[in-house]
């Protein structure tokens, strides 16, 4: 998916649309308005054909306002179609019932992308050494330059291949976005954010570090497993609500493999299976949790936004450069 920029012509013609919307809004108010007065004359009237009252005058009336209600759905299904790609902040206060179109209009292509704020998805990680004891210090891959790492997708209860295609490209989709930052909270305000869809592109975006970055990646099927990260799709549900585990066996230097397990692989929308692989395989490359609620790396996936973030990035540059004292995730400044 591909959030584009919207082009300035695209963004005149909105608002002279939401300029025309506007000033037929006010008109079906006004015709509204003289109709409830006719009508409330009428009926206050003792007779019906009350010299005062012109029967044709309503229904003149009413044609009116239904041509003005009909040119206003045009308007809206013009506004609609011209910003099924783009982000518009929506004046609420100026068009309550507009807005209400519009947030829907606009917000289109998202809703499959949203997860439920009240259904955040749980994750946890785990570093061990080749004795099998559990350590805190971050490792990193330690792989020749153009080495492709190896992804094997265990799959025994034959999840669709559409659900294989969602995982495969969280990893390998090369796909940058830009969300506007009024929708994340973030500053500047009328500034874009860049995210990207999967590992592949947005590990892509960097150099130049002291070890080699991973980003090719061989994804295969296989049942047994093979490679150096396995990601295991589980039909079980976790005991402890779990969507998603990372296991990664390190040495001294360097991560050996990585064990990622989907919880309740079958139940997982496809947005929530992709958010909880993208996070996983954010660990399976080393990167800690982050401490921001709304980054795809903290420990509750709960942001509307599940993309690996410019934070993200930075904090992957930071591990490949050597910074595994804990120091090299990603955290806000505020
Ligand atoms: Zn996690």
């Amino acid at each position: 998916m591909q959030l584009d920029h919207p082009s300035s012509d695209k963004i005149r013609s909105i608002k002279q649309l939401r300029l025309q919307l506007l000033s037929l809004t006010k008109e079906l108010n006004k015709t509204t308005e003289q109709l409830q007065l006719l009508e409330l004359h009428e009926i206050g009237s003792d007779q019906p054909h009350d010299e005062n009252i012109h029967p044709e005058e309503i229904s003149e009336l009413i044609r009116k306002q239904n041509k003005i209600s009909h040119e206003i759905i045009t308007v809206k299904k013009r506004i609609q179609k011209l910003s099924a790609k783009t982000i518009l902040k929506v004046e609420l206060i100026v068009l309550p019932i507009l807005a209400i179109l519009l947030f829907y209009g606009t917000t289109n292509h998202y809703q499959t992308n949203i997860l439920d704020p009240t259904d955040p998805l749980k994750t946890r990680y785990l570093i061990e050494n080749l004795q099998g004891q559990a350590g805190d210090t971050y490792k990193h891959w330690n792989i020749a330059e153009n080495t492709p790492l190896t992804v094997s997708i265990v799959n025994p209860d034959h999840l669709s291949q559409e659900k294989i295609n969602v995982i495969k490209e969280a990893i390998l989709s090369t796909t940058p976005m830009h969300i506007n930052n009024d929708l994340l909270g973030k500053s500047p305000q009328d500034g874009t954010s860049e995210y990207y869809e999967g590992w592949k592109g947005a590990l892509n975006t960097i150099k130049g570090t002291e070890f080699y970055v991973p980003n090719q990646f061989s994804v295969i099927e296989s049942d047994s497993g093979p490679g150096q990260i396995v990601i295991v799709l589980s039909h079980l549900e976790d005991p402890d609500g779990y969507s998603g585990y990372t296991r990664s066996v390190v040495d001294d230097s360097q991560i050996l493999k990585s064990f990622i397990t989907i919880y309740d692989a079958d139940k997982l929308s496809d947005n929530r299976l992709a958010a909880v692989v993208r996070h996983e395989f954010g660990h399976a490359l080393g990167l800690p949790h982050a401490n921001d609620p709304q980054d795809l790396m903290h420990a509750t996936i709960q942001t509307n936004y599940p993309y690996i973030s410019e934070c993200d990035i930075t904090a992957v540059q930071s591990l490949y450069d050597g910074n595994t004292d804990g120091n090299a995730y990603c955290r806000t400044n505020s």
